[in-house]
């Protein structure tokens, strides 16, 4: 991508209304623009992070037969009446009506829609267990929406559903699903602490909520800090004792929101060099509800001697917009974003230190068209001034600089920079390809 073509406009200045660190990038970044409160416009580089981070979750899902499916934003009024939530949810709830008076809402989760699906659909017990997903653009209307993207009104979320013959199968779904998470947020470079949760309007037993740790969290977590030893990339999500067995260890450590926390557990124990209190944002948050809206909308399936049983649900999100905040809240600098490998929206950022001189130039032209065929390039081939150009590579936090400049050139080098460490090679300019493709080996 040429920066001269780009659709891209840069603040050299914090914005005076944004808090966070991640909400002034974004808006400096020029990742997204506010439309009107709490609703956001998904400009080409925040639109870019957010598919990726989107496929990142999709591809993971599908790989692990949770399918994808579509739902629509906008549900009758009568499912939520159904299940009893069209008054519980409250002024959260966006309620609209069409021009026959019939009463709409702009679904802001959607557990009704597919249980009232599958409800038509799963006659026997040889068509559970089943596992669905969706990304959606979902609506709340937030009593405070702040922050930017973290805490909007329209958000884009990913949430699965799994229906299953009874509690035991359920678990292992559940099981299933948290330990996807996990493996899905290591991808993602994150470290993630998990926290036992009160699962709210959603109602049900089990809940867990996947918190990230940055110091701006409005969330204050104790947890223990052993939690980040265990691995789980290894995991075999098809074998049920795999999952439940991997679940319960990362469990049996202590990790609490302070909605939860219990002081007497948690102070004052051997353990205490292990006991970490902070603070963080909720990333992702899994719940099994058992039969609450199979009793609703009567899914229910025949079991293998010939009874109707009702199907057990859960139901499981992350917050795909809220990630592309809370990635970069944990990821900058004083400079700018600092993009993990997996999420950033291009790999090499290539800087013409010299658009007046021919020599530079054609380096340049030829580099972007070699090297466009491989990785995701962004070449600033604008005729501004370089102190610009390096600021805003470091604003854009794109991984690896490639900086093209006369007296290097001279003598066959090109010099290279980390965004994350900041660091500069000089590298021959034959042995670009090999060093590039070391470093973005992923
Ligand atoms: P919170 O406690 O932050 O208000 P929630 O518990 O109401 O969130 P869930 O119903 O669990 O949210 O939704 C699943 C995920 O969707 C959350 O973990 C979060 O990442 C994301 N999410 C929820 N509300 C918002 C919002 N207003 N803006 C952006 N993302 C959100
Ligand atoms: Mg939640």
């Amino acid at each position: 991508m040429r920066l001269s073509k780009y659709y891209s406009f840069t603040l050299k200045e914090n914005p005076s209304d944004a808090y966070l660190v991640s909400h002034k990038l974004m808006l400096r970044a020029g990742m997204i623009k506010q439309a009107t409160s709490g609703i956001y416009t998904w400009l080409p580089l925040g639109l870019k992070v957010l598919n990726k981070i989107k496929d990142l979750i999709r591809i993971a899902h599908i790989k692990n037969d949770v399918y994808e499916i579509l739902m629509p934003t906008i549900q009758p009024s009568d499912i939520w009446i159904k299940s009893g939530r069209y008054d519980d949810y409250g002024k959260e709830m966006l309620k609209i009506s069409d021009r026959n008076d019939n009463e709409l809402l702009y679904g802001p989760t959607n557990e009704e829609m597919i249980t009232d699906l599958v409800s038509n659909d799963i006659k026997s017990y040889k068509d559970l267990p089943k596992l669905l997903f969706h990304v959606q653009w979902k609506f709340r209307d937030e009593i405070r929406p702040r922050f930017g993207v973290m805490r909007c009104r329209e958000f884009l979320m990913k949430d699965a559903y799994s229906f299953d013959l009874d509690y035991e199968n359920s678990y292992y779904s559940y099981c299933k699903m948290f330990i996807l998470y996990m493996k899905i947020f290591k991808l993602l470079g994150l470290k993630i602490i998990p926290v036992k949760a009160a699962s709210g309007p959603i109602g049900g037993a089990l809940s867990h909520e996947f918190i990230l740790e940055t110091s701006s969290g409005e969330t204050q977590i104790f947890y223990d800090k052993r939690v980040f030893d265990h691995d789980v990339s290894n995991v075999n999500l098809t074998n049920k004792t795999d999952a439940i067995v991997a679940t319960e260890n990362i469990l049996s450590l202590y990790s609490r929101t302070s909605e939860k926390h219990d002081l007497s557990v948690f102070k004052n124990t051997v353990e205490s060099q292990n006991q970490i209190i902070s603070n963080g944002i909720e990333v992702g948050h899994i719940f099994y509800f058992g039969t609450k809206y199979s009793e609703a909308f009567n899914a229910n399936y025949i079991n293998n001697k010939g009874s109707k049983e009702l199907i057990h649900s859960g139901s499981y999100g992350i917050g795909v917009s809220r990630l592309v905040a809370a990635i970069i809240e944990a990821n900058n600098d004083d400079r700018g974003i600092k993009w993990p490998k997996k999420v950033t929206p291009y790999d090499i950022g290539l800087i013409n230190v010299r658009s007046d001189n021919d020599t530079c130039n054609c380096f340049s032209e030829n580099f972007y068209k070699k090297f466009s065929k491989k990785y995701e390039v962004i070449y600033d081939d604008r005729n501004v001034r370089v102190g610009d150009k390096f600021h805003n590579m470091d604003l854009l936090g794109i991984p690896l600089q490639i900086i093209v400049g006369e007296k290097n050139l001279l003598n066959s080098n090109i010099e290279i920079k980390e965004r994350v460490t900041g660091k500069s090679e000089l590298i021959n300019i034959n042995k670009v390809e090999s060093y590039l493709e070391y470093k973005c080996e992923f």
